[in-house]
């Protein structure tokens, strides 16, 4: 069967193209982004005045229509990891018979050093959203990541669970630390962001416009978080699997990634045998200008 070429280097024509659509970060606040959060905080604040109101004349009937008509769609807005309404992002990777591995929530002591084992052995590359506190608990983790080939994005600096509802100085925080972590790790100037869960923050578009960091989701959830069952998760990741696809896995989970390392091997064994195979989900040059930052060469 034809193998599919895939660029991963740094000077791959793949990665001018990514490079071409990622916001210039002198580009400052988008209008329309703007625009966007503008109007998406008016609609909460006249859906929030407009139940008060209902509220204190006792239209209950009315009052739950508006709530049930408006809650699914802020949920929307807000967790589903494809909306590009408050902010831009890719889910799929441009090569022609190509996917690509992301990694989330990283790095961690245990998991983090024999999956890069096994990515080795397998000469496989992938993408690692590493969470800027842990970053820095971890750097040699990281360091080895970058060495080996692999790409480090952005996964914010604490992972908050309430991301959506950060203030705006605590999110651009969030956003600014977990970039400068990834510097302090391995010299590499990230371009690549993901939010924690994936979920979305009115100002997030702009936010990211100014750091000149590209959002990055999914098109396969692999609820690794939730599996027990290595043959479960690795026949789910197959059953969807196909040609320009971003998988989410996670390497650092609280109960462990035994499971995930587990149904890896043959996850990219069999897509490398439907004739698949593994870019990085965006370009490993640096975001300054730099290639490869002298901190990051493998040691010799
Ligand atoms: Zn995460």
């Amino acid at each position: 069967m034809r193998r599919p070429t895939c660029s991963v280097s740094p000077a791959g024509a793949t990665d001018a193209k990514m490079a071409s659509q990622i916001p210039a970060a002198s580009a400052g606040l988008g209008t329309t982004d703007m625009a966007r959060s503008v109007i998406f905080f008016s609609s909460i604040l006249a859906i929030t005045a407009l139940l008060a109101l209902l509220y204190a004349f006792s239209l209950s009937w009315l009052l739950l229509v508006v709530l049930s008509a408006t809650t699914p769609l802020i949920l929307y807005l807000l967790f589903h990891p494809r909306n590009q309404w408050l902010v831009a992002n890719r889910s799929r990777v441009d090569d022609a018979g190509c996917v690509a591995l992301t990694f989330d929530d990283g790095p961690d002591p245990v998991y983090t050093p024999k999956l890069l084992d096994l990515l080795g052995e397998k000469g496989v590359k992938a993408t690692f959203f590493v969470v800027g506190q842990r970053a820095d608990q971890y750097p040699e983790i990281v360091r080895r990541a970058r060495a080996e080939g692999h790409l480090v994005g952005n996964h914010t600096w604490s992972h908050d669970n309430l991301f959506c509802f950060l203030m705006p100085r605590r999110l651009r925080a969030e956003i600014e630390r977990g970039t400068e972590s990834i510097r302090r790790s391995c010299g590499f100037r990230a371009r690549l962001f993901r939010s924690p869960v994936g979920m979305r923050h009115p100002l997030l578009g702009p936010y990211l416009r100014d750091a000149g960091l590209e959002y990055i989701s999914w098109t396969i959830r692999t609820l690794d978080t939730f599996t027990a069952n290595p043959s479960v998760l690795a026949r789910r990741i197959l059953n969807k699997a196909v040609s320009g696809d971003i998988i989410l896995l996670h390497d650092h989970l609280p109960g462990g990634a035994d499971v995930m390392l587990e149904a890896l091997p043959r996850v990219i064994d069999e897509l490398r045998e439907r004739g698949l195979e593994f870019v990085l989900a965006g370009p490993r040059e640096d975001a300054g200008g730099t290639l490869e930052p002298a901190a990051c060469e493998p040691a010799s």
